[in-house]
């Protein structure tokens, strides 16, 4: 997993979802109802090369900003809220509008990993930077 974190990122009483509890399901059957790994602030999921050479030059630019500082990492967009890449044109679902394109970041977060367990607790993405794998089988 590859999250970077700025200062901006966990401004939880901007992030208006209600935390879930209890377990998802392991294999993502609740995620597009959670959304909730989807949910934070700007430069927090940043993009390998690998990322990048995935991704069409039309995501690139409409969803993707670059720093204006070193190191110059390049992160998905976002309101200030949630990801850029997230459809949201039917309330209360959450499915990644960029889902084949996704940053190896977003792939690494599996339901009921403590990333994961950790955003359904806040209700959107926090500080934690335990992106383990979960230890399902
Ligand atoms: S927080 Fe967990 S259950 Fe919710 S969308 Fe992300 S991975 Fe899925
Ligand atoms: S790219 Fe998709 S999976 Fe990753 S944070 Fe954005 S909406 Fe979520």
């Amino acid at each position: 997993m590859r999250l970077v974190y700025s200062e901006a990122v966990n401004a939880g009483a901007s992030l208006r979802l209600a935390p879930i509890a209890g377990e998802p399901d392991p294999d993502g059957a609740d995620c597009v109802a959670c959304g909730r790994c989807c949910h934070h602030g700007p430069e927090t999921v940043s993009l390998l090369e690998s990322d990048e050479a995935r991704m069409s030059e039309a995501t690139l630019r409409a969803l993707t900003v670059v720093m204006d500082r070193p190191p110059y990492f390049r992160f998905l967009r976002n309101d200030g809220h949630r990801c850029g890449g997230l459809d949201t044109s039917v309330e209360g679902r959450y499915p990644c509008g960029i889902y084949a394109e996704r940053p190896q970041g977003c792939r690494d977060v599996e339901p009921g990993s403590p990333c994961c367990m950790e955003a359904r607790a806040l209700g959107h993405l926090g500080t934690s930077v335990l992106f383990k794998r979960s230890e399902r089988s």
